[in-house]
């Protein structure tokens, strides 16, 4: 296996599954030697529900800047604080405005991240330059051990390269940082598989910087009407104007080979997709395709054998969390193989599908197709 870094990478196992209890992990060895890493400023993945974080202590600009090394992520691509209890947010935000209030007590710990008014305490190499901050706390017991254990705020994007899918399995992270970062836990999968939900909590109304596991549905249930973002719903593109999240001008995960995303609804978006596949092949393209369970079993009813294609499996149409825990470990598995054309399923935008189309229209940045 490559390894291109400077560092010695220890891959520790603490079994723990999500929803467990975190005080068990508190007192377990790889846990506590890794929170001995960061407060001496190490780097260290570890599992959160979401994705794998590459974590250092938020409050060291010093450690903060080898994230972005280790990672290769643009400086001014901010990061979200994470932290293990509703007390620590006091020393990061000047300020908890009461709509942020509701949304912690309601989806703490889980996927969403708020963006707060930040304290002179984090360091400008935290958050990108800007007066905000983003904090989360995580809903994964080997996260929140981490994090009571290290007793700072732990700053952690994705665990993955700059511009390769985000990790949802230990394996993913050794792929990419190994030799990068000190520690890497494996917690096994992780569970929600696409990123937090972002909202800026310093206007009047919530806005959606970046849609993920926590649905625009749920968030409205506890504070009314909660705005999307204008970037998100275009994102296939890359904005070119200011914009209120810095993630959003980047040029997110593509898969080496052009993919296409169907969008639209069956039977009409099976026949389009199928169709589709055959064409290409004629052409000689080696064809690979992300689809759901359900267009499997439409092949079946057809009698259309798709052996000829390379095809990965995202999880049930009427599933959607199902598919969010795959969409990244499909994508990673596309690039495995040599194919030259990949052709993605839509799906409908309704809870998770929101976040779920954002990452698949981004990766699909070439071509989208309406049924
Ligand atoms: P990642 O760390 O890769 O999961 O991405 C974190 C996302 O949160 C990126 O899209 C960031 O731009 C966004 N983010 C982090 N901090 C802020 C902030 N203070 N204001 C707006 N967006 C932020
Ligand atoms: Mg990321």
């Amino acid at each position: 296996m490559e390894i291109d870094g400077a560092r010695n990478t220890q891959i520790w196992r603490v079994s723990a599954s999500v929803g467990e209890d975190s005080e068990s992990l508190k007192e377990a060895l790889p846990i506590l030697q890794a929170a001995e890493v960061l407060k001496r400023g190490g780097l260290v993945a570890f599992p959160t529900e979401t994705v794998y974080g590459l974590g250092a202590n938020g409050l060291d600009a010093k450690a903060v800047a080898d994230i972005f090394v280790a990672k290769g992520r643009p400086a001014d691509n901010p990061l979200i604080l994470h932290i293990a209890s509703m007390g620590a947010i006091h020393q990061i935000v000047r300020e908890m405005p009461p709509l942020a209030i509701s949304l912690a007590r309601a989806f703490w710990p889980g996927p969403l991240t708020l963006v707060l008014p930040k304290a002179t305490i984090v360091p400008s190499k935290t958050t990108g330059g800007l007066d905000t901050v983003a904090v989360r706390m995580p809903a994964h017991p080997v996260a929140l051990a981490l994090i009571d254990a290290a007793g700072v705020p732990v700053a952690a994007p994705s665990a993955n390269k700059s511009g390769r899918p985000s990790p949802t399995e230990a394996a993913h992270v050794v792929k990419d940082l190994l030799g990068r970062v000190e520690v890497i836990l494996d917690g096994g999968p992780t569970g929600v598989g696409v990123e937090s939900t972002v909202v800026d909590c310093t206007g009047r109304r919530p806005v959606i910087l970046r849609p993920g596991g926590v649905s625009k549905e749920a968030l409205e249930e506890i504070v009314g009407i909660v705005e999307i973002d204008p970037h998100v719903l275009a994102s296939r593109e890359i904005p070119s104007g200011p914009v209120r999240s810095p993630g959003m001008k980047y040029k997110h995960y593509a898969p080496k080979a052009p993919a296409v995303l169907v969008k639209g609804d069956p039977p009409e978006l099976f026949e389009k997709l199928t169709r589709l596949a055959a064409e290409m092949q004629i052409k000689g393209e080696k064809v690979g395709l992300m689809v759901s369970r359900e267009l499997m079993e439409y092949w079946e009813k057809q009698t259309i054998d798709p052996s000829q294609w390379y095809i990965t499996c995202m999880g049930s149409r009427v599933h959607p969390q199902e598919i969010a825990a795959n969409i990244y470990r499909c994508l990673r598995e596309l690039d495995e193989q040599d194919i030259t054309k990949i052709i993605m399923e839509g799906v409908p935008r309704a809870g998770l599908g929101l976040a779920i189309m954002n990452r698949l229209e981004k990766a699909a940045a070439h071509c989208i197709l309406e049924t």
